[in-house]
């Protein structure tokens, strides 16, 4: 399928890229590793005029230690994030979601910033123009139907990038930028809710990157994820947890994050009474899992029924938290 006309621009400052990001306002998408706003183009499903490339601006690669806190620049590529020996240290959750992504040759063009930024997905919008032809076009193609749910009002399409559960789960902060502006956001107001617009950012702003507070001693994280291929696929649900126990082995704090459930991770609330103050053996995952389970409107727009995502997903949560509490888990050496 042939890619649409468009012009690219290759800004090699970050200064430069917020120039043409507001210069070219409402037309122009940025481009990082390729691999979801390329096959969306060439779906017709993004036609983006001018895109602001944002390979050779530099400074927006690497991940740094300062002042306690790790910061990860927008587009340093997911492999790197793999092999860094202060993602493995420090955050076991952020290790497991990026090697989940996709599969390895995918691994080395993602970035941070583009895995975080990506669509929302649905069977029956991730389709070719001359598949989208046979039927009406949905909300979420400009139209006036929902296919997933042909008497629903809204656009049910399901978030599925996997690094933003786990930078939710550790409480992690973008950096936005825009010209003459720069804000702090927490990666989980950076979600909308909405399927149609999931990404909270203006037509002119860049996610810079992202600053994560080093952990406590005592705690530890984990991301699960189930999906149909091992080798390749985007999450079918996952959970990421983060947990922190104290000198007396008794849960103190905890973090639960559900992936691909809807248009954003959605923290679990309340979870607090079923852990703290607790041992791991004295947890009521059969409470916890109901809670879950009420809370999730799973339809089916995902290559797995709703249904059975949905029994899944207290499952691949109790996994997540299970692991989470393990002392020491997923801190192992590549
Ligand atoms: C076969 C296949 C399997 C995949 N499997 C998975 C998977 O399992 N899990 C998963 O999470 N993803 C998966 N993906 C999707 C994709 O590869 C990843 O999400 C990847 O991390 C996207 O990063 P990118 O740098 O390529 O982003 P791009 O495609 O360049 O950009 C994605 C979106 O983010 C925007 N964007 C990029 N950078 C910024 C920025 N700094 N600020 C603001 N907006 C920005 C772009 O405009 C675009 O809208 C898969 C893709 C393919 C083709
Ligand atoms: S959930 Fe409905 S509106 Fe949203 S992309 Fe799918 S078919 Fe379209």
């Amino acid at each position: 399928m042939r890619l649409p006309h468009f012009d690219l621009r290759q800004p090699s400052t970050v200064e430069e890229a917020l120039s043409l990001m507001e210069e070219f306002r409402g037309s122009a998408l940025a481009l990082a590793g390729g691999t979801d706003l390329i096959p969306l183009m060439r779906y017709r499903l993004e036609v983006p005029s001018t895109l602001v490339s944002l390979q050779k601006v530099d400074c927006l690669k690497g991940i740094s230690l300062q002042d306690g806190r790790v910061f990860i620049g927008a587009m340093t590529p997911l492999a790197d994030l793999v092999s860094s020996s202060i993602i493995s240290d420090n955050f076991p959750a952020l290790l497991q979601a990026a090697r989940a992504v996709g599969a390895p040759p995918i691994l080395n063009l993602a970035t941070v910033g583009g895995n975080i930024c990506q669509n929302s997905r649905c069977l029956y919008y991730n389709q070719s123009r001359t598949w989208r032809l046979e039927r009406p076009a949905c909300f979420k193609a400009g139209g006036n139907v929902c296919h997933a749910v042909p008497k629903g009002n809204k656009c049910f399409s399901v978030y599925s990038g996997d690094l933003a559960p786990a930078l939710v789960a550790l409480d992690a902060v973008a950096a936005v930028e825009k010209r003459g502006r720069s804000r702090s956001v927490s990666i989980e107001e950076l979600f909308s809710g909405n399927g149609l617009h999931p990404i909270a950012l203006g037509k002119e702003e860049l996610v810079t990157g992202v600053a994560i507070l080093l952990p406590e001693k005592s705690s530890n994280s984990s991301y699960m994820k189930m999906r149909a291929r091992p080798s390749i696929d985007y999450p079918l649900v996952s959970a990421a947890a983060c947990a922190t126990r104290g000198g007396n082995g008794k849960i103190e704090k905890i973090r639960l994050v559900l992936g691909a459930v809807g248009p954003s991770p959605v923290v679990v609330g309340d979870v607090g009474r079923f852990f703290e103050g607790k041992t791991l053996d004295e947890v009521d995952f059969d409470a916890l899992s109901e809670i879950i389970g009420k809370g999730a409107r799973m339809v089916d727009n995902l290559t797995f029924p709703g249904s059975y995502r949905k029994a899944m997903l207290s499952v691949i949560a109790e996994k997540a938290v299970r692991a989470a509490l393990r002392p020491g888990a997923g801190k192992e050496k590549q």
